[in-house]
């Protein structure tokens, strides 16, 4: 598993500190609290790489994670906490914004959504931004262990329905590993690793 090799980088809070524009990143986005930290760790293999969110909208930095050879896994800042004051929300929007449309070695963009709250309004603002570049996008429909499996099959159906070619869509969980090999695989070929 080359996600193994999984290394923290740096942190960016203001796109000039950007690391150089080369190689190949993929971006992990989602809303506070939806696992993003926990499917990070569990697609590298490793518990403690990106910390698991104790104080939700509290992290709001583009965290980098080095694979070697150029690579980069990228943990975007959660977005959609309530309690962020707006002046705070405005600088993240401005943020993801300048990265989408100026980051050419962004190759694809996974949204990671809680399997019980799916596409909810920022998740579809990531899409957009993604499909307004032209750039894949892949859902992971995570803590999918919260449901019984009739239940994440209704879920997966839907979500597939209404994204159409937008993106792809699988069943994940940080806790059981379902998806974890799928979810690598897409990675791997993005990052053609
Ligand atoms: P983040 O804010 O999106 O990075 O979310 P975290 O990864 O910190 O997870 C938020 C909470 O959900 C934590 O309490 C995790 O233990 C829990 N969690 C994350 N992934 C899963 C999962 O696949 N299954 C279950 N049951 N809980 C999960």
């Amino acid at each position: 598993n080359p996600l193994a090799r999984a290394r923290y980088l740096t942190s960016v809070h203001q796109l000039r500190q950007l690391p150089p524009d080369a190689g190949r990143e993929v971006a992990f986005a989602g809303r506070s609290n939806a696992g993003k930290s926990s499917a990070l760790n569990a697609l590298a293999g490793q518990g403690g790489l990106a910390r698991v969110s104790k104080t939700p909208g509290r992290t709001q930095a583009l965290n980098y994670f080095a694979l070697g050879e150029g690579r980069c896994l990228v943990d975007l800042p959660g977005y959609g906490y309530a309690k962020v004051p707006e002046a705070m929300r405005e600088a993240w929007g401005r943020v993801i914004d300048g990265y989408f449309r100026q980051r050419r070695s962004l190759v694809g963009l996974v949204v990671v959504m809680d399997v019980r709250h799916p596409l909810r309004d920022y998740d579809r603002q990531m899409l957009d931004y993604a499909a307004a570049r032209g750039l894949p996008a892949h859902c992971l429909l995570t803590k999918a262990d919260k449901l019984g499996r009739g239940e994440q099959a209704k879920v997966l159906a839907a979500v597939r329905r209404e994204l159409g070619d937008a993106a792809s869509a699988q069943l994940f969980s940080a806790e059981t590993k379902l998806g974890v090999p799928e979810a690598r695989d897409v990675l791997l070929r993005w990052l053609e690793l």
